[in-house]
């Protein structure tokens, strides 16, 4: 093995990425060594190829981007005994410290010191990848690399969708972005009645349609309140997933829930956004910041619902080999697409 490899870093400070050769990472002994197979594009490298304010204030460069991925462990740290050269994997992107209050009851997704790869640690965006084995997730052979590589956002929709009951629920989601629709997609998964999903993107809405089985409302032209009675829901929305990070959208859903409504908000509001707390204490509505997966219990939730049914394969939209990674952030930034996947097995 070379001990160079293809990379896309943020090389400069300034808008780009670039790909170029860094070194194969050396792993401790407590780490596995991943060989890249597939690489999904977040919105979060979006912002970094942008070079935006967070990208600015967050990312050291030079730093190897991405942190969506599904590989293959190609080397073991000397202490790593539960996993297996050749092993199929995916992992979890946040790397979380052992000695916060919250990790030690085991809350490991509560940790303040979590850093995330491809944004505070070399990332995904490469040939190989080092991680430590503890945030390793083997992959069973029915998921394929395509679907692998897009867990980590899969995982932000099963936490968001699985933090209240959906059962027979009236499910409101704002915002039909990639998350927004595979959220909606395990909302029906887990026994929701109504799953409406708003968006004032049509080629979203539309995908959305082709995702799963659901409501799509352009809130550009159609009045949410309107469709309460057209499904024959009585008061309003049982339970909300917010995953636009727009104050409009989230204005609209506390609107549109019923009184002791329960909120999950993934999308992230530009700085502080104005909202009608009065609105909140008299409908008793229950706000739930989500952030992330649950480690380790998103995970194996979202692999057993794929392995019984869940498909969010056509979220997935376009494919490119990584040394087109510029069409694949083109198609990202256009707002037409679902989940970009890069191909890295072309460039051994
Ligand atoms: P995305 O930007 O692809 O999708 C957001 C969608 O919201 C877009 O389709 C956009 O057209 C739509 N939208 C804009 N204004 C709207 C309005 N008024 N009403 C309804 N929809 C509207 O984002 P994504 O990758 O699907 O991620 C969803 C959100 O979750 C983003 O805000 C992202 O930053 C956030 N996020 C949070 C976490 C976390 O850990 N909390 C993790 C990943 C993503
Ligand atoms: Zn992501």
């Amino acid at each position: 093995m070379s001990n160079q490899m293809k990379s896309l870093v943020k090389a400069k400070p300034e808008q780009g990425l670039w790909m170029q050769q860094s070194p194969v990472p050396e792993i401790g002994p407590d780490d596995v060594l991943i060989r890249i197979n597939k690489t999904g594009i977040c919105g979060t490298d979006i912002h970094i190829w942008n070079w935006d304010d967070w990208a600015q204030k967050t990312v050291p460069v030079p730093m190897i981007t991405g942190h969506e991925f599904a590989g293959e462990i190609v080397e073991l740290g000397a202490n790593v005994t539960e996993l297996t050269v050749g092993q199929r994997c995916s992992g979890e992107g946040h790397l979380i410290g052992k000695n916060s209050r919250q990790s030690r009851a085991g809350h490991f997704h509560l940790d303040p010191d979590t850093r995330g790869i491809g944004v505070n640690e070399q990332g995904a965006f490469a040939q190989y990848l080092r991680l430590p084995a503890f945030n390793v997730v083997p992959l069973p052979d029915e998921i394929s690399d395509d679907i692998g590589a897009i867990l980590d956002p899969l995982g932000n929709a099963v936490h968001t969708a699985l933090s209240f009951d959906l059962i027979g629920e009236d499910v409101l989601i704002t915002g039909a972005g990639p998350i927004g629709i595979m959220a909606a997609a395990v909302a029906r998964h887990a026994g929701a009645r109504n799953v409406v999903i708003t968006d004032i993107n049509p080629a979203r809405l539309a995908l959305a349609e082709q995702v799963t089985d659901l409501v799509p409302v352009n809130v550009a032209n159609e009045e949410l309140a309107d469709v309460i009675p057209r499904l024959k829901m009585k008061q309003g929305f049982d339970v909300g997933m917010e995953m636009s990070g727009n104050q409009v959208a989230l204005d609209q859903m506390i609107e549109a829930m019923v009184m002791g409504g329960r909120i999950a908000m993934l999308g992230i509001p530009p700085g502080k956004s104005p909202v009608d707390w009065s609105r909140i204490v008299f409908k008793a509505i229950t706000i739930k910041g989500v952030y992330g997966r649950e480690i380790f219990e998103t995970w194996y939730k979202m692999i057993a619902m794929l392995q019984n049914g869940l498909d969010v394969s056509n979220v997935i939209t376009h494919h490119f080999d990584v040394d087109d990674f510029e069409q694949g952030f083109a198609a990202m930034k256009s707002g037409a697409s679902g989940k970009v996947v890069l191909d890295w097995t072309k460039s051994i």
